[in-house]
């Protein structure tokens, strides 16, 4: 619970960043963490509200308040221990968790909520450079096999759980390396890669498998998502040769706007732009990087990975860089006393926003639709679009609003509609409305699908989400496949 009056006493303090000049030189982390004093006062202010609903707000139910007490207390190994309790990766989700925990934290109903994530980033940072980061080998093994699909951080939390409960746990992932779009979508600016490196060493020694370049089914020729596959798999052969697989293998079927120009030289998909960048920084020799230098970009959707092509592109040198959203500006804040403890519709301005609105490149549009892309012997050098609005619950085009945009790159960043619809079929899977994989998330027999041994988790299973809903779904399907294969369990959910 921290100080009693801490609440009171001290203000929260946001985690700092590095100048942005110096940051656009460069694609690695910038974010300046809390040092251990910073991180105690900010533990203090947790101020004993008898019902923690960021706890709850917390899609890995974090034990918040214990950690945020250990913390002030200055007893950091117990607070990792906590943490780890309930999330395998926290240096993944302290670096790029949207933080709902805070949203729902008692102290922002009416003043600013403790600084959780920092401290959540704080420990875990101080625990691998302490050394208390370490494997923990299951002390007895089970003889069962389990295959997992897909690397992302559902597959990993998940692996991680398996082979701790004794399973011989097989990771198999398509990409050349682990970890689904925490290594590939997400830049490294917001999370650097040697955190998946870590953990995959250390899992490792707990015994899993990483198959990597190794596709599960079938993926048809064209379709652009990432896939560096050398050898591929049958789903029938798979499940021959294990006793129970997992399906985490993502949402990766890009949201496509189908209107007249989409085929033009200039038109791409977030994620052809985004994988590039981060397999360049890592060393690989690509035949031809698609890149946003001297161009007028357009950016099209307002989400993170919006963000994320709006960072990349400032770092590549564009001339301009222009951010659609389809919807209405939302307000700076939220009525606090009305939404509260639920995550608040309100403007979010990324870090990569400021840094491209520092080098004075940056336009954000809302409530703007686009109706055409427009060209020239096959290259993109515009688009033209219309303002709408809400009326009668439908989105309708204002007259007179058209206008035309300069553009030689467009990035489509409107989101995944559902995850590549042959793998699910090549398993014989059932899907949900949304084209997703069918599986409920019952404590008993949950995350299981329509086939015998079959199960589905993470983004798979839920539809394009977070990397701390992929860590919990990934974690809950774990105990559901040990259950089913042992008849009990012990790990937690
Ligand atoms: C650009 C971008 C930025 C984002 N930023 C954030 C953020 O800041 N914070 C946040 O919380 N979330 C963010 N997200 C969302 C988050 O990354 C995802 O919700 C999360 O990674 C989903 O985890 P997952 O394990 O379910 O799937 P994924 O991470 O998608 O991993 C799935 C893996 O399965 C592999 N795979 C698929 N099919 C097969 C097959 N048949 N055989 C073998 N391998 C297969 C894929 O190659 C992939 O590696 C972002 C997403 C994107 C695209
Ligand atoms: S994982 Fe996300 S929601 Fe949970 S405590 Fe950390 S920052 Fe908050």
């Amino acid at each position: 619970m921290g100080k009693v009056t801490g609440f009171m006493e001290f203000e929260r303090l946001e985690e700092g960043y590095k100048p942005v000049v110096e940051r656009l030189k460069h694609y690695k982390e910038f974010v300046v963490g809390l040092d251990e004093d910073q991180a105690k006062i900010q533990g203090a202010r947790c101020m004993d509200c008898g019902t923690p609903f960021c706890n709850s707000g917390c899609p890995v139910n974090n034990i918040i308040p214990d950690f945020n007490d250990l913390v002030y207390s200055g007893d950091w190994q117990n607070a990792i221990t906590v943490l780890h309790s309930t999330n395998n990766f926290p240096e993944f989700t302290g670096r790029i968790c949207p933080a709902p925990c805070e949203a729902a934290c008692t102290i922002n109903v009416n003043g600013d909520a403790v600084g959780i994530k920092s401290i959540e980033h704080a420990i875990i940072d101080k625990a691998w450079a302490e050394g208390w980061v370490q494997p923990q080998p299951a002390r007895h093994k089970t003889g069962k096999k389990v295959a997992v699909v897909g690397s992302g951080p559902a597959g990993m939390a998940a692996a991680q759980q398996l082979a701790r409960a004794g399973h011989d746990v097989t990771v198999f992932e398509k990409n050349s390396r682990i970890g689904g779009l925490l290594r590939y979508g997400i830049p490294d600016f917001k999370m650097e890669k040697t955190h998946i490196d870590r953990r995959v060493a250390q899992m490792e020694a707990e015994g899993v498998v990483f198959k990597t370049s190794t596709l599960i089914g079938a993926i048809p020729e064209g379709l652009k998502v990432t896939n560096d596959a050398k050898t591929v798999v049958s789903a029938e052969d798979l499940k021959a040769q294990f006793d129970a697989v997992l399906l985490t293998g993502g949402s990766e079927q890009s949201r496509d706007l189908p209107v007249p120009g989409r085929e033009l030289d200039g038109v791409h998909f977030a994620m052809e732009f985004l994988p590039m960048q981060n397999k360049v920084n890592a060393g690989d020799k690509l035949k031809g990087q698609l890149r946003a230098d001297g161009k007028h970009v357009i950016v099209i959707g307002g989400g993170d990975t919006g963000s994320d092509c709006v960072g990349t592109s400032t770092r590549h040198g564009a001339v301009s860089v222009t951010q659609f959203e389809v919807m209405p500006q939302p307000p700076e804040q939220e009525n606090k006393p009305l939404v509260w403890p639920y995550w608040p519709l309100k403007l979010r301005t990324s870090s990569s926003h400021d840094e491209s609105a520092e080098k004075g490149i940056l336009q954000r549009e809302f409530a703007i639709s686009t109706k055409e892309f427009i060209g020239k012997n096959g290259k993109l050098t515009g688009l033209k679009t219309v303002h709408i609005e809400m009326k009668d619950g439908k989105l309708v085009e204002v007259a007179g609003t058209e206008k035309e945009y300069k553009a030689d790159l467009v990035l489509l960043a409107m989101g995944f509609v559902n995850p590549v619809a042959t793998v699910l079929d090549a398993f014989g899977v059932d899907k949900d409305a949304r084209g997703n994989a069918k599986a409920s998330t019952e404590f008993t027999g949950g995350y299981i699908t329509n086939v015998a041994k079959v199960f589905a988790a993470g983004d798979m299973r839920r539809g394009q989400s977070l990397v701390v809903w992929a860590i919990r779904e990934g974690r809950q399907a774990a105990r559901s496949v040990d259950e089913f294969l042992m008849g009990c369990s012990d790990l937690p959910r």
